[in-house]
């Protein structure tokens, strides 16, 4: 029988149909290629630097870049405001889609992830995060920074060297808004005392105690498939160090973490194979003080959506996050 699971992120139910034993190898490794003009070499390799706007951020090692940040040439959002909304007649509004939109280079090789990242360039990757949200926030039409890398052409990717994207938008996105809220409620529920009421220091704390939804535990990070997981081999990448702002971490803590998606996916990519996914990261809108701790949302594309998802936002899982975890654990 199917279960229903409530996300307290995000307030959402999901369903979790393992009915029928799905083994990795049934899911499909290869991935799409994407798509690239033979009459036009990648934008984001070494020498190809003029083909970008001007490095917003170099990141370098011995005279040569590791890390670029380059301002998106067709930004989804861009100008610095103010947001004005106009109402057109009795049901439209529009206004100027302000903000900021970056790219992330994540390497200078053209062939390889965040899962090949040595220790140094995660550092310097999650280095660049940082400096960028920080930098996002001094904008005062920015309300929120969303940091996302896409990897393969089925989570979205447009070019094959491994980047990733930062925009700064004026407004708080209703998924954020959902996390926030969820966040609120805990605290408002959960009985005073304790470790200060947080609802991911609470799902730290349980899922050690539990176990067998871990994936990975280092000291400073603990990455799980979490109990609530929409889709077969997600995982939920959380620091231990309680901080609101990714921002406002302590530079160990951002590094183990960039190390803990790299193991992540690793680890996915070893079960799998290459698939596409999505990094998500989530972190409190700027200058925001309310309940909140920074985390890494790893969804692998590795089934689509069908019409029930779409029209319901109910999404339907075929591994449990049980039997993901185990597996992704031995690997
Ligand atoms: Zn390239
Ligand atoms: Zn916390
Ligand atoms: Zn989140």
């Amino acid at each position: 029988m199917s279960q229903l699971r409530f996300d307290p992120l995000t307030g959402r139910w999901v369903t979790v149909a393992a009915e029928r034993a799905t083994r990795p190898a049934d899911f499909d490794p290869r991935r799409l290629a994407v798509e690239t003009g033979p009459d036009r070499p990648c934008p984001f390799c070494p020498g190809h630097e003029e083909d970008t706007l001007p490095a917003l951020e170099t990141y370098s090692h011995d005279g040569s870049w590791l890390v670029r940040v380059v301002p998106n040439l067709y930004p989804a959002f861009s100008g610095s405001g103010p947001l004005e909304v106009a109402h057109i007649g009795p049901v439209f509004e529009q206004a100027a889609g302000v903000g900021i939109h970056e790219v992330l280079v994540l390497a200078p090789d053209h062939d390889i992830g965040w899962a090949d990242l040595g220790d140094k360039e995660v550092g310097l990757v999650m280095a660049a995060i940082r400096d960028r949200v920080e930098d996002h926030s001094r904008h005062s039409v920015v309300r929120y920074t969303q940091t996302i890398v896409n990897h393969g052409r089925e989570a979205g990717a447009s070019l094959e060297h491994p980047h990733g994207q930062l925009l700064g938008i004026p407004f708080v996105p209703p998924e954020l808004e959902d996390e926030q809220q969820g966040f609120a409620r805990f605290a408002a529920t959960a009985d005073a005392g304790d470790h200060g009421r947080c609802l991911l220091c609470d799902v730290v704390a349980i899922e050690r105690e539990a176990k067998h939804r871990v994936v990975l535990d280092t000291d400073r990070v603990l990455v799980v498939c979490p109990f609530w997981s929409g889709s077969p081999y997600e995982m939920l990448v959380m620091p231990v160090g309680h901080e609101r702002h990714l921002a406002e971490a302590a530079p160990a803590d951002l590094v183990a973490t960039g190390r803990a998606v790299r193991d992540g996916l690793a680890r996915l990519r070893a079960l799998v194979g290459d698939v596409s996914y999505n990094i998500v990261f989530h972190t409190a809108p700027h200058h925001d003080d309310g309940a909140f701790h920074w985390h890494v949302h790893l969804v692998p594309r590795i089934t689509s959506s069908a019409g029930f998802e779409q029209g319901t936002g109910v999404r339907i899982n075929i591994v449990a996050p049980e039997l993901a975890a185990e597996q992704l654990r031995v690997m």
